[in-house]
């Protein structure tokens, strides 16, 4: 096998290279200190700005072509590249010195309502492509909130509020185009390419740029009852309490239609609990799901709780107002433990996580604990082998985000949530092994960690489990000489024959 080249940032490239590459794409290509600031800055802004990283070049595709000819260069001049698409994520792989393809302006969406699917461009974020399909009756799987970009969300797994009825997002994927790294665009599906879809199910833009993904889409004549319901901090243990019973008894009893989201944030120094509900249907359905809730006395009229068009439920905008102020320097983790949960662990685990807080009494936003309560079943019933997607259990998900906004926090902070959700998964592995459930290490079932909420440090063998070899022969076949190499990029030298 050849051996890696060495990947550079562009800085050396010519005026007449660049030229070169501006007359071979219809879309914009910026050039650090040759653009203005108003026009280079904001293309670099990222949702977490511990990743806002300068750029050399970026490229602003408008269309499949523009991709191509883009990739092309990339690999005559062994750059240093990055995609971007929502520029959500938690670790910054759609960041580099070298060259970013930032997908911005590929945004378009078709929806074929006789066949119940969407086409929509790698670029896309999720509410463009929910909006159009619930404008001719029809619904998506995407995550919680309107503003991640579906390149992201899709290609590493994707959980959200119809995820208990219709599986993982990058299992509501029946195609897609991907640009590979010599530059061709080729179809994945199950007739096509099998294993490159295969890969791009869970496997992040380790094989290639998706410039198109089909989706299947679900029947929608109806709203949603969705909002979060606040209570005193004094109100933890009843709240802890509540665990297991709303999702024994709630949660798994509402075919799927019922999901919380228990939000533990910071305020005034005390954790307050929070639960962020989803029912399928409307508020008169809803009701015996959220019953536990409003018995446990809520603080004020729950924010925002009401029936509303499912895209309104997602809404970025409205729902990052809760959690003021907007600090925007971040690292998160996640893990994930089976049920039931004894309330020594989640006591365990809240105390940690406050303590841990505590440690910063200035400068925080509303860092937060975030335990999913969904049915996961369905994302389960995939057998481990269909996607490269690896964690395929049920269990509860639990996430944790310290939020920020002072730089000269930033290595403290990083070390404080490393060794936070260290400990957490410490707690869980004795835990699962006092039960004998068999845990991440011996990769007996799945990963326990959840691949788009992590720091971007994790083993692979973590993120892909016993999925790692398989992406390791695709990484030969398709990216040999690893030009994707941002988001836990394999590497096909480690292939075990
Ligand atoms: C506020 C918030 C809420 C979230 N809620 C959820 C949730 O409910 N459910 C959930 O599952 N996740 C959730 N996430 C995590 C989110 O899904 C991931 O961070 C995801 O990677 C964001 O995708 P993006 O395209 O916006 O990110 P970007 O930063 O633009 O891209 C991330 C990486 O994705 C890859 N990528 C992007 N586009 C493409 C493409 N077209 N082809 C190939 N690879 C591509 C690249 O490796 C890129 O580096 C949330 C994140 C945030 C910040």
């Amino acid at each position: 096998m050849a051996a890696r080249a060495p990947r550079n940032d562009g800085s050396s490239l010519t005026s007449q290279q660049l030229d070169g590459l501006r007359s071979k794409v219809k879309g914009k290509v910026v050039v650090k200190g040759h653009a203005s600031d108003e026009e280079y800055r904001p293309l670099l802004e990222r949702w977490n700005a511990m990743h806002v990283k300068e750029a050399n070049i970026i490229v602003l595709p408008e269309n499949e072509a523009d991709v191509s000819e883009t990739i092309k260069f990339i690999a005559e001049h062994t750059l240093d590249v990055a995609i971007r698409c929502g520029g959500h994520t938690y670790s910054g792989p759609s960041s580099g010195r070298g060259l970013i393809i930032d997908l911005r302006n590929m945004r378009k969406v078709s929806v074929d309502v006789e066949k119940k699917i969407a086409i929509a461009q790698g670029g896309c974020l999720a509410g463009d492509i929910e909006r159009a399909t619930e404008d001719v009756k029809l619904r998506v799987v995407m995550g919680a909130i309107n503003a991640t970009g579906c390149g992201g969300i899709t290609t590493g797994g994707g959980i959200g509020n119809l995820s208990a009825q219709h599986g993982l997002v990058c299992d509501n994927v029946v195609a897609a185009r991907v640009a590979l790294a010599d530059g061709r665009i080729v179809v994945a599906s199950d007739t096509e390419n099998s294993d490159l879809f295969w890969g791009i199910r869970g496997g992040g833009s380790n094989f290639g740029l998706v410039t198109e993904f089909t989706y299947k889409l679900h029947d929608c004549d109806h709203d949603v009852f969705s909002g979060v319901y606040m209570y005193t901090p004094d109100k933890m243990d009843k709240a802890l309490e509540l665990f297991n019973p709303l999702h024994e008894e709630c949660v798994m009893k509402s075919d799927g239609k019922f999901a919380v989201n228990a939000i533990f944030g910071v305020a005034g120094g005390a954790v307050m609990p929070a639960f962020m509900v989803y029912y399928d249907g409307p508020e008169e359905e809803a009701k015996k799901f959220i019953k536990p809730l409003e018995d446990l006395g809520p603080m004020t009229p729950p924010s925002g709780a009401r029936t509303v068009p499912h895209t309104a439920s997602t809404d970025w905008a409205e729902i990052s107002k809760m959690f003021p102020p907007d600090f925007n320097r971040i690292v998160g983790s996640s893990t994930q433990i089976d049920y039931p949960v004894s309330m020594s662990v989640l006591k365990k685990t809240v105390e940690l996580f406050q303590q841990k807080i505590s440690l910063f009494p200035e400068n925080l936003g509303v860092s937060k604990l975030i335990v999913d309560l969904r049915d996961y079943t369905k994302i389960a019933s995939v057998p481990l082998d269909a996607t490269a997607y690896a964690n395929r259990r049920t269990g509860m998900l639990f996430g944790i985000d310290f939020i920020w906004d002072d730089q000269k926090l930033d290595e403290r902070m990083m070390a404080e949530a490393k060794d936070c959700i260290g400990t957490l998964r410490r707690i869980i592995k004795e835990t699962n092994e006092q039960r004998g459930i068999a845990d991440v290490g011996g990769h007996v079932a799945a990963t326990t960690l959840y691949p788009l909420i992590t720091d971007g440090e994790e083993k692979l063998v973590s993120v892909f489990g016993p999925n790692l070899q398989r992406m390791r022969e695709l990484k030969r076949k398709y990216d040999p000489n690893v030009m994707w190499d941002k988001w836990y990029p394999v590497d096909p030298a480690e292939l075990s024959n």
